[in-house]
């Protein structure tokens, strides 16, 4: 997707939040713009700094903010988001006034911020600098309107809801009901409402970028279109238009390509609850127990430390193994997106964060929906109720509850006929990026506004 023409050299800089699923379509993002000529330097946190070696084109600068604390991010996500913020903007500016004096010719001046919706504190920068700033959003456009949800029930005085609320539906959030909105697991509600309303706080900004598609999330994004002044611009899946570079801040186990390529043609259902879900030890026994019984081969990411009061898998049994034996492969981390194009790969049993959700999708995957926290239970309410290309898991999680799952997707009709949507979709959103495709013109319009700065 280069443009042709003269090349331009602008330099826009990119701020993403600090956590995978943040990183991976800002760094997409940046790569995809740097294939239409601009320059990029990324303004990072130093907690979960990326790694400059697998960007090479790109300038790297960490923002000292050594001092946050990032071990209260398990317990208070949002307090820790409030507090990184409080930090990087005491220290955006120096690294600004770094960049540009770094930069010798005019046709290397900065064109542009693109900041991640959590990293608000560039905005104000910006202001002060004269720079445009653009914002990522990188959770899906019908996410937006469920948080929106959250400050009316607010100011009505409904919020937290009661239990008997919880599964009657949201009015006009089809076919969301309470208990799919975006409440924090961890943290009061009043501090997550105060960080929502600083990071949709668009006030300054020229744009709004979202990784979504109009074929996935038409009516989210006309209303989206409708309620902001600013442009819309919806240029996913990312990581099928960027290159293919990882942004991995964990090692990724290739090893379990080969152990793919030695299992029939989608056969296996590839198991992973992403960067940040916990577990206890007790729900991974039963995972494990309800994959064994499922008889289908699996993959599954355990990632280290994501399991309370146990290291990695030392705390399952032996004769799970013995079971298992050759028909199970786990591992740390996973090259993903390679693991969901290959051929053996026949389900995808998710947290339903929104880019392992896009990455499912984009394969034709049809999923097994798990949601934890946060965006997760709108993107599995959109899987199963919207595009109907999964199922949710909703109930404890048990081994019976597990083995069923996985054999209503794998094996019964039923899951044949989300594989065939789920082939639908993938084919729908590759029109999408194609030239002439709604993100393939929306990512054209992006261009042209920062060339326009
Ligand atoms: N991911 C990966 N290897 C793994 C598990 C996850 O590369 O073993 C990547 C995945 O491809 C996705 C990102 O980590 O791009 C997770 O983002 P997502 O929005 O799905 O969930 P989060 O981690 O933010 O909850």
């Amino acid at each position: 997707m280069e443009k042709e023409g003269k090349r331009c050299r602008r330099r826009v800089v990119l701020v993403p939040a600090p956590f995978q699923g943040h990183i991976n379509p800002m760094l997409q993002l940046g790569s995809i713009l740097h294939s239409n000529g601009f320059s990029i330097t990324v303004v990072h946190a130093q907690y979960n700094s990326p790694d400059p070696s697998t960007h090479p084109d790109f300038s790297f600068l960490p923002l000292p903010d050594s001092s946050s604390d990032h071990n209260i991010l398990a317990a208070d996500g949002v307090g820790f988001v409030l507090e990184l913020n409080a930090k990087c903007k005491a220290r955006f500016p120096e690294c600004l006034a770094q960049v540009m004096t770094q930069l010798g010719s005019d046709d290397d001046r900065i064109a542009c911020i693109i900041h991640d919706e959590f990293m608000y504190f560039s905005q104000e920068t910006a202001k002060d600098l004269k720079l445009p700033s653009i914002v990522l959003r990188t959770a899906s456009a019908s996410n937006f309107f469920a948080r929106d949800a959250l400050f009316q029930l607010k100011a009505e005085g409904h919020l937290p809801f009661p239990e008997y609320r919880l599964q009657d539906p949201v009015p006009e959030l089809y076919p969301l009901r309470f208990k799919d909105l975006p409440i924090p697991t961890f943290g009061k509600v009043d501090k997550f409402l105060q960080m929502l309303s600083k990071g949709s706080n668009i006030e300054t900004s020229s744009g709004i970028i979202y990784n979504t598609t109009y074929y996935l999330e038409n009516s989210s994004l006309a209303k989206m279109q409708q309620r902001c002044q600013v442009p819309i611009f919806s240029i996913g899946p990312m990581h099928k238009i960027a290159s293919a570079s990882s942004s991995s801040l964990l090692e990724e186990d290739s090893s379990c390509l080969a152990w793919l390529d030695k299992q029939s043609c989608n056969s296996v259902i590839y198991v992973s609850l992403g960067s940040v879900a916990f577990m206890d030890a007790k729900e991974l026994v039963e995972m494990a127990w309800g994959l064994a019984h499922s008889k289908q081969p699996f993959l599954w990411v355990v990632r280290p430390g994501s399991i309370r009061g146990a290291e990695w898998i030392e705390v399952l049994p032996e004769d799970f193994k013995e079971d298992i034996g050759e028909r199970g492969h786990i591992v740390k981390w996973a090259p993903q997106k390679e693991v969901l194009a290959h051929d053996a790969v026949g389900g995808f049993l998710s947290h339903c964060g929104w880019n392992s959700t896009l990455e499912s999708i984009c394969e034709g995957i049809p999923m097994i929906c798990r949601p934890y926290s946060g965006d997760q239970r709108v993107n599995a309410r959109y899987v199963s109720h919207v595009w109907k290309v999964g199922l949710e898991l909703e109930s404890k999680l048990e081994r019976c509850g597990i083995e069923r799952a996985v054999r209503r997707l794998m094996v019964d009709e039923d899951g044949k006929e989300m594989q065939k949507r789920g082939n639908n979709l993938k084919e729908r959103c590759e029109f999408c990026i194609r030239d002439g495709g709604s993100s393939s013109n929306s990512l054209n319009e992006l261009i042209d506004m920062i060339k326009s700065f």
